[in-house]
């Protein structure tokens, strides 16, 4: 099932269902974990709602350095340990929207990402039983503020500023990721970035265990694995399209104040 949480002519928040990756119709349906009022009957097209984003996390949880390739290219050794950083509530942006971004900056750069959507509560939990966590996936623009990135080391400006997370737009079960799905980006419809999510360095399971050691994850956190090679730089009206292979396309603006 591929989920998405919508708001609709009337301002109703509801929770349902994606006939397709790039579907005509939403059906509202059962709210489910992530639905936040649902349903009824009706049925409603894409360009009648405001698609939001498909989860609402008290964190997302990235991944730095988790592709050999992106290593190489930003000049870094792949790590012994997932590099884990933090982007906030703010940060999160919808499918659909233009999203602004810090003035004056000279590189901007978009990074295609499969996030993994929490589904309970958890603390503690081991690789084995990582699958039992996971509501399901989506995609992300880990959007990367690269001019104060380089030179802060905790990254607030360089990956927390508001909607540095696009992300979206649908939730999409387990059952539809392929253990080689692949990632792509796309800026003004020219491919970027392509790869496989079988090169991830941690695998999902492997990074559920290390960052549950350290932190409790709640409903609707999202774990963001990490990009491949072909990062770059954005500019002001170009548009963004991250797919994931059977997940769903991600599409967002860009302004550049
Ligand atoms: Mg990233």
């Amino acid at each position: 099932m591929k989920r998405v949480r919508f708001r609709d002519s009337a301002g109703n928040v509801r929770g349902g269902r994606w006939t397709t990756v790039d579907g005509e119709d939403v059906v509202t349906a059962a709210a489910g974990p992530y639905g936040r009022i649902a349903f009824g009957d009706e049925t409603y097209s894409p360009d009648e709602v405001d698609i939001l984003a498909p989860c609402e996390p008290t964190k997302i949880v990235c991944i730095g350095l988790n592709y050999e390739d992106h290593a190489a290219e930003t000049g870094k050794d792949v790590p012994d340990r997932p590099m884990l950083f933090l982007k906030p509530p703010n940060t999160v942006a919808t499918h659909g929207q233009r999203v602004t971004v810090p003035a004056d900056k000279e590189r901007i750069d978009f990074e295609a990402e499969l996030a993994v959507v929490i589904g309970e509560q958890c603390r503690n939990v081991s690789a084995s039983g990582a699958e039992d966590v996971i509501a399901g996936y989506t995609c992300m623009n880990d959007l990367s503020n690269r001019d104060d990135q380089r030179v802060e080391q905790n990254w607030v400006r360089g990956k927390a500023f508001d909607d540095a997370a696009p992300i979206g737009p649908l939730l999409a079960t387990p059952e539809h990721l392929k253990d080689d799905a692949t990632i792509e980006s796309r800026v003004n419809g020219d491919t970027r970035q392509s790869s496989s999510i079988d090169n991830l360095i941690f695998s999902i399971p492997e990074l559920i265990e290390e960052i549950t050691a350290y932190m409790t994850l709640e409903p609707g956190d999202v774990i963001s694995t990490g990009t491949p090679a072909g990062v770059g730089p954005l500019e002001d009206g170009d548009e963004v399209e991250i797919e994931i292979e059977g997940i769903g396309t991600l599409r967002h603006t860009v302004h550049v104040p």
